[in-house]
């Protein structure tokens, strides 16, 4: 059994980099999975984060992520920036693939591979964003007070981040491909009632302009094809997220949108032996603090099961 480990993490946002300072602080000498590409996760590719707690003048993402990840590894945990190309969860002695196809293995596995938000897949769409274009209202319309912002989609989400931005924007159009909303009938009349929502129906963004920052959008018909400009200085993709769960989905239970279900408050999953954190959980609120706080509980979830074991 030597070479079974306690832990391993697959992950290396807020919730896998807090998973891992737990339980290296445990004394549980912890593996983790970073990600090849991606690691240090979603607020590698953002500017200011204004509201994790402990920063005043607020920290650059990648910033965070690497505090996180140097605090982790002060109490031991060891980390590894390669990717989990398969695992296997059933059994009492979990086991994880790595890229060069090395199979490790550990008494508990930590989920915390987070989601992607869905992009427009347009060109300008990864240079502009932090520059203009956004996929978090709760997290950047702080930054945006008294600009004109679009917001694409038509679901709750996009109607949320319009309404919530209508607090500091100066005006919101919500672009939307077809001629009525997904959204709950609440979220609609909210946003109908609201004086500085507007809507433009049967549209979808074909260009993305600016230099350095936004400046503008062309929005094309999906009707008749004609195209027109419209003036924003912020844009808010809202069509939707993909929890990073393809790898689970024949071990573990999803729910209807891809998302692991876990045994809320606690984050086991329905594998004994097995946790999930982040937002690979949680399509409800999606911050990096509720991804460390949640992996945190997974790390203490993993603790007591551990120490249960003997
Ligand atoms: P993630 O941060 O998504 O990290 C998961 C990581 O796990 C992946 O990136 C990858 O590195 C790794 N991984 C995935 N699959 C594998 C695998 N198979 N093997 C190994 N590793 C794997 N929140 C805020 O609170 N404030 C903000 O200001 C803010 N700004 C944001 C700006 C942007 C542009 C974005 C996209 C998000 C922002 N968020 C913000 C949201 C926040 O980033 C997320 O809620 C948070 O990062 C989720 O953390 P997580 O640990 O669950 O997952």
């Amino acid at each position: 059994m030597s070479d079974v480990r306690n832990v391993i993490i697959i992950g290396s946002g807020p919730a896998g980099y807090t998973a891992a300072l737990y339980t290296a602080r445990a004394s549980l000498k912890p593996l983790a999975f970073e990600g090849a590409v991606t690691a240090g996760g979603a607020l590698m590719n953002t500017t200011d984060v204004e509201n994790f707690p402990g920063f005043r003048e607020g920290i650059m993402g990648p910033d965070l992520m690497d505090n996180m990840r140097a605090q982790a590894e002060r109490f031991g945990a060891e980390l590894i920036p390669d990717d989990v190309i398969e695992v296997d969860l059933t059994g009492d002695i979990k086991k994880v693939t790595d890229s060069a196809g090395t199979v490790h293995k550990a008494k508990a596995v930590i989920v915390a591979t987070g989601s992607q938000h869905r992009k427009l897949g347009l060109p300008r769409e990864d240079e502009l964003s932090g520059r203009g274009v956004s996929w978090c209202a709760t997290c950047d319309g702080f930054f945006f007070k008294n600009h004109d912002i679009a917001v694409i989609g038509g679901g709750d989400t996009a109607l949320e981040e319009a309404t919530f931005l209508s607090r500091f924007a100066k005006s919101v159009t919500v672009v939307h491909r077809r001629d009525s909303l997904r959204a709950s009938k609440a979220m609609q009349e909210r946003a109908f009632a609201d004086p500085k929502i507007k809507f433009v129906w049967n549209s979808e963004v074909a260009e993305i302009h600016g230099d350095n920052k936004l400046s503008s959008l062309t929005l094309r018909s999906t009707k008749t094809g004609e195209t027109s400009e419209l003036p924003v200085t912020g844009l808010f993709i809202a069509i939707g997220h993909d929890p990073r769960t393809e790898l689970f989905k024949d071990e573990l239970d999803l729910d209807d949108e891809g998302y692991l279900r876990v045994d809320a408050p606690s984050t086991r999953t329905n594998v004994t032996g097995v946790f999930a954190a982040g937002d690979v959980v949680d399509h409800t609120y999606r911050q990096a603090i509720t991804a460390a706080g949640t992996g945190c509980s997974a790390a203490l979830d993993a603790e007591r099961y551990l120490s249960a074991l003997g």
